[in-house]
């Protein structure tokens, strides 16, 4: 099993040199788009970023001639068999690569990306033998040095990770789209001890914030998250307004608690009666959750200002009979 999973290491680390090499093979489409993208020849070659070209076999036909076996490339998930005809073909075909490394930088998949609006957007490798995606963190081996005051950032994307990396912050790590998993957050815990969800201001952003906020601050993390202004993404945001404007977003976060009572205002008319009670009794629930006495108060201060109650009242809905006993 050693054995197996340094092979398939070097498989990757093979498809990866020959992914690099495209890029650089004169005028490649791949590269083009990335230096469209903002990034320059340092970044693309910290990460390793590659093209495969529109073939069905050129990478199973490298590897192949490199000695390894055909099942051994099903198996990393380079290479597909289709039973029917048992055809074997490249699994990524014209598309920017994107290698994904393990904490300590081995090469243990890829994702690639459409040069165009085509979909799936990107397309990742599939579990195996050496990947394990509820268990990866994409740019850990990068930033795991670069962690200060144990504090780490969280964004969704290779993009948004890569580009912060080019201007400068660097003590961010990538969930890749998915949800945060358990295994991810106990991964976070080992380096950090506050985390900074800067994920995609979009629907689908602000849910897998909520996701991520429920697991991380189960386990003690102290979490806050960034506000973009109107950018769609952490990329888009340090391209249109710099480094020091993301940093001062950092600096400006929301504490989670504070984030969630704001989202949850925004499902209730506070112009009505009853909506203000039931945001109230909605409100006093997350306030439950808090241990300290502080944050507790903070926090009800803050409820009862947005709607203009007492804080007794909301302490009383928190604390119910035992009220007068704290
Ligand atoms: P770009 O800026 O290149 O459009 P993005 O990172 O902003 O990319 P999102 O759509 O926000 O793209 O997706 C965030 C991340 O989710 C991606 O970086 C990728 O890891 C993952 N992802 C997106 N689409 C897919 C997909 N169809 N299949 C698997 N993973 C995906
Ligand atoms: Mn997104
Ligand atoms: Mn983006
Ligand atoms: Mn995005």
């Amino acid at each position: 099993r050693m054995e197996k999973s340094k092979k398939y290491q070097d498989i990757h680390l093979e498809a990866a040199r020959f992914y690099f090499a495209n890029l650089l093979k004169g005028k490649n489409p791949g590269y083009d788009y990335l230096r469209k993208r903002g990034l320059d020849d340092k970044t693309i070659k910290k990460f390793g970023l590659g093209f495969s070209q529109k073939s069905w076999n050129e990478l199973m036909d490298y590897l192949l001639s490199k000695g390894y076996d055909k099942q051994d490339l099903v198996q990393c998930g380079l290479v597909n068999h289709k039973s029917e005809g048992n055809k074997y073909y490249d699994r990524f075909r014209n598309r920017v690569m994107f290698p994904i490394f393990d904490y300590r930088g081995n090469v243990i998949g890829f994702g690639g990306r459409v040069l165009d609006d085509s979909l799936p957007k990107y397309l990742n490798s599939p579990d195996s033998l050496i990947f394990n995606k509820r268990y990866n963190l994409y740019g850990l081996n990068f930033s795991r040095k670069n962690i200060v005051d144990r504090t780490i950032i969280l964004v969704e994307g290779y993009m948004d990770l890569i580009s912060l990396f080019q201007y400068g912050v660097r003590n961010v790590v990538a969930t890749l789209g998915t949800a945060l998993t358990e295994q991810q957050g106990n991964l976070i815990k080992r380096y950090a001890d506050t985390a900074i969800i800067s994920y995609d201001s979009d629907e689908a952003g602000i849910k897998a914030t909520l996701r991520a906020i429920e697991i991380l601050s189960k386990i003690g993390i102290n979490v806050k998250v960034i506000n973009l202004k109107d950018c769609k993404d952490p990329d888009e945001f340090v391209r249109k307004y710099g480094l020091e404007e993301y940093k001062k977003a950092i600096g400006d976060s929301t504490h989670y608690i504070k984030f969630r009572i704001d989202h949850l205002k925004k499902s209730f008319n506070l112009q009505k009666d009853e909506e203000r009670v039931k945001f109230a009794k909605e409100a006093s629930k997350i306030i439950k959750e808090l241990k300290s006495p502080v944050e507790v108060d903070y926090y009800t201060n803050y409820i009862a200002k947005q709607i203009n109650i007492s804080t007794e009242s909301i302490k009383k809905e928190v604390y119910g009979k035992d009220y007068n006993k704290v």
